[in-house]
């Protein structure tokens, strides 16, 4: 059915969407949180989801990326069993569907998932690639799984966590992400592990050029083989660079509320995506933590209409870019791509 050019909030919520940049340790449900906290007595507050909300979510804390990354710091306290870490992957995959996302790539950290409890890497991975499947069956949504890799933690670790996933090409895993602190860790040492992944056929996708330069995303082409980039914002910055991407067809995953809780825009209306899109990028509009940020994908396409004056038409580019850069192989792109021209 198509939208015609409305672009309501009802109108938005129903359009069929793709999610391709998004963190399960940033789409846990506050409901979750908030019995884990009481089962397993964590300390926070317990008693009402409001109390809990100042920890886990953004609320009225700095604009920094430090401070959004301490969320994820407080939240790995709370995987404490395979029965939490599969209740909250079926969750994130539910609250995309209900939000009309119809095709989701979903990216998670199995040692993050794993630290507390110290859990098997394999075997986290596994709950996630289960339980993910378990959900997009009942509420029939496409999901696909991106491990995440983190900078700022050791290569022998990153090393590990790889070999997991390129195990899992074609059995569950699609994609290989390099993700967290990118002002402190460079990602040089992380090279020949995403060389590897383009080998064994994962996509490539790299946070790049968020909290830093657009040098961040020159190198993410160049040398980590990215075919999508994280966020990439500041390659606004650079004409340069944003020609090099267009050239080599880099798709940019931009996620508006994150870039203003970390800091990256002072104002959601000052945010580059329109000026990305006139320099002709390839972009797609996504959520990156939804619980984090206290947001749905509908959320993100309202702001994107009302703060940023786009309209229906660049929502559906954008929804086409991202059903053409899916991380599926050529016939599942071609599908996907087909399936969402016929309903937008
Ligand atoms: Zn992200």
């Amino acid at each position: 059915m198509k939208q015609a050019n409305k672009v309501t909030r009802s109108a938005l919520q129903a359009m069929p969407k793709i999610d391709l940049h998004r963190h399960l340790e940033g789409s846990l449900r506050l409901e979750t949180l908030l019995e884990i906290a009481t089962e397993y007595k964590l300390g926070y507050p317990h008693r009402t989801v409001e109390e809990l909300r100042a920890f886990v979510q953004i609320i009225n804390d700095r604009p920094e990326h430090e401070v959004f990354l301490g969320k994820f710091s407080v939240l790995r306290h709370f995987y404490r069993s395979p029965e939490i870490i599969r209740r909250v992957a079926y969750e994130a995959v539910a609250d995309a569907a209900a939000d009309n996302v119809q095709y989701l790539e979903l990216r998670f950290s199995p040692q993050a998932l794993s630290r507390i409890a110290n859990f098997d890497l394999e075997k986290v991975t596994d709950w996630v690639i289960f339980a993910t499947e378990t959900a997009a069956k009942d509420f029939n949504i496409e999901v696909n799984l991106i491990i995440t890799l983190l900078r700022h933690e050791s290569v022998e670790l990153a090393t590990r966590v790889a070999e997991i996933a390129y195990a899992r090409a074609d059995k569950g895993i699609v994609g290989l992400d390099l993700a967290g602190d990118e002002v402190m860790f460079p990602p040089a040492p992380f090279i020949p592990l995403f060389k590897k992944a383009k080998e064994v056929g994962l996509g490539v996708s790299i946070h790049a050029g968020e909290w830093t330069d657009a040098g961040r995303v020159d190198e993410a082409m160049e040398q980590l083989c990215a075919e999508r980039i994280g966020h990439g914002v500041r390659v606004s910055e650079s004409r340069e660079i944003a020609s090099k991407a267009i050239e080599k067809g880099i798709t940019f995953e931009v996620c508006l509320t994150s870039n203003l809780h970390t800091g990256v825009v002072q104002h959601l209306s000052q945010h580059p995506l329109k000026r990305m899109l006139d320099f002709g990028l390839l972009v797609t509009l996504n959520t990156d933590d939804p619980g984090v940020s206290n947001i749905s994908l509908t959320d993100e396409y309202i702001i994107a209409v009302e703060q940023l004056g786009l309209g229906y038409d660049d929502l559906r580019m954008m929804t086409l870019n991202a059903a053409k850069v899916a991380f599926l192989p050529e016939n599942g792109r071609s599908r996907l791509v087909s399936h969402f021209e016929n309903i937008l």
